[in-house]
């Protein structure tokens, strides 16, 4: 069992929600420390101990307290990987944001699942890590998620968002999608969205923007794509801010 009473954590932060459906909204940012996976194209390499063992411990109770300092009405919860965080803590932590009203969207690579939150999270983030990632997406899991949404024990959103880099990322993507018949069944929001912005200019990442749109929704190779109305979106915080920490 589980003992441990504090959270190790990264960063906290004020932003607008940079991905995603919620994109554009005010939230609070808790960035857990710690991750399963080690992408290669990472872009918060300092929350991940594959490279890094920077952060700091707080309790679920200095958490609360902080969002509610704040003022926004909704928090997410990210990494790292949020889900590797005690177990057993969590759920408390998560319990008490309820208890406080707070909308709660979680980041997840979709490698946990973790039946006690399901009905808690208002928003499931979910991004399997594809080819270029170096990293193998867990189907056997994403089925548990879909799952529980179609028992209704997962009461909130449940979105899959993919990070692309190029074609392989895009047919990986394609192939998983195909490989779960409940992701058509339910239509669940799927997001498409280009690898960050690291190394490249804005131009380049809307050359990818663009890229991913004629892939998708509107070349030849689109048709395919239309039983599950992928949406492209942009990571806007990184075109606002590029690859700044903290926002
Ligand atoms: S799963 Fe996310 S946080 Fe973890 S290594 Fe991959 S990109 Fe980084």
């Amino acid at each position: 069992m589980d003992t441990r009473r504090l959270f190790r954590v990264s960063e906290q932060f004020i932003s607008i929600q940079g991905e995603g459906e919620d994109i554009g909204l005010p939230f609070s940012f808790i960035r857990f420390f710690g991750c399963n996976y080690y992408c290669e194209w990472c872009d918060t390499k300092y929350a991940v101990q594959h490279w890094s063992s920077e952060y700091y411990e707080r309790s679920p109770d200095e958490l609360l307290e902080w969002v509610l300092a704040q003022g926004n009405r909704r928090v997410c919860l990210t990494g790292g990987e949020p889900l590797t965080a005690p177990a057993q803590l969590l759920l408390q932590f998560v319990q008490t944001l309820k208890e406080n009203n707070q909308y709660i969207d979680v980041q997840s690579n979709g490698t946990i699942f973790n039946a006690a939150l399901a009905s808690l999270i208002d928003s499931w983030s979910i991004s399997p890590k594809l080819g270029s990632s170096k990293m193998t997406e867990r189907p056997d899991i994403l089925a548990k998620y879909l799952a529980a949404k179609r028992a209704g024990s997962l009461t909130g959103k449940l979105t899959l968002k993919f990070v692309i880099k190029d074609s392989a990322d895009l047919q990986l993507t394609f192939t998983l999608l195909e490989s779960l018949p409940e992701i058509a069944t339910l239509q669940l929001p799927i997001i498409l969205q280009p690898e960050g912005m690291a190394g490249h200019d804005t131009a380049e990442y809307v050359t990818a923007l663009r890229w991913l749109t004629e892939q998708t929704a509107i070349g030849d190779e689109a048709a395919r794509w239309r039983k599950y109305q992928p949406r492209i979106l942009p990571q806007l915080h990184r075109i606002i801010w590029g690859g700044r920490k903290g926002i």
